[in-house]
């Protein structure tokens, strides 16, 4: 028996190490996958659940301050009041339904507005800021320029061509009729059910850098269910979204 006693240490040792030696292993495994995991999840942002869309597609069209558009005549639809694509009827009319039952005061204040009638509208919003009248930028306030009076006013509107209204894809809803002013538990729970319907709240607090256009609480933009929980869930805006697809 003594004599084998060596090969007994041998395997005692041979065991701990084999021990010690997957629990290394283990670990740096663990630390490896969860490591690979992460990458994983950076690059499903750009792509493994990218949608299928291009940045052509008709529920895609960005009209902003960068990209101007001539008048678009789409072919309309009444809702609840307000004029929007036929295309996006539907997804207005269960959209609107979806907000009522989380306040019954959620009602739609715009859709289309047409190049002609932006031209009025702010014009008319130019004026008003100019003679510092009760609600604009510069109520109360002295003299401006036309110049400034517009930069207040595009705080709030966008001058012809350049909104987005003119698609008959954009809608502004809330529970009353003053921008910002709905209460912040009622816009959170509307804008996290907009993708349902194919929406999304187009004018988030952050993404004023891509937009160009501050916090908006009403202004919902119709872009495709898949395209839009892809954008909510990785809290894009349509412009950065654009800027990943093909043509
Ligand atoms: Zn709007």
């Amino acid at each position: 028996m003594k004599k084998y006693s060596w090969l007994l240490g041998l395997l005692v040792v041979l065991v701990i190490g084999g021990v010690i030696f997957k629990h290394l292993n283990t670990q740096t495994t663990t630390s490896d996958s969860s490591k690979s995991t992460s990458s994983k999840a950076t690059s499903a942002t750009s792509q493994s659940d990218l949608p299928a869309a291009r940045a052509s597609d008709w529920n895609l069209l960005v009209v902003n301050r960068d990209h101007p558009h001539d008048e678009l005549n789409p072919t309309l639809t009444t809702v609840a009041g307000v004029q929007v694509d036929q295309r996006i009827a539907n997804a207005t009319t269960d959209f609107l339904a979806a907000a009522q039952k989380v306040d019954s005061a959620e009602h739609l204040i715009s859709g289309y507005r047409s190049v002609a009638y932006q031209t009025q509208l702010y014009d008319r919003y130019v004026d008003q800021e100019m003679a510092g009248a009760a609600g604009t930028v510069n109520a109360g306030g002295g003299s401006i320029t036309r110049a400034q009076a517009e930069k207040n006013v595009q705080t709030y509107s966008q001058p012809p061509k350049m909104s987005e209204h003119q698609t008959g894809l954009a809608i502004d809803m809330s529970t009353v009729d003053s921008l910002n002013e709905s209460p912040k538990a009622v816009v959170k729970q509307i804008a996290a059910l907009a993708p349902k319907y194919g929406f999304i709240l187009r004018f988030p607090a952050d993404g004023k850098k891509s937009t160009g256009v501050g916090y908006e609480d009403w202004h919902y933009r119709y872009v495709g269910v898949a395209n839009a929980e892809y954008i909510t869930k990785h809290n894009l805006t349509l412009e950065e979204y654009v800027a990943m697809l093909d043509k």
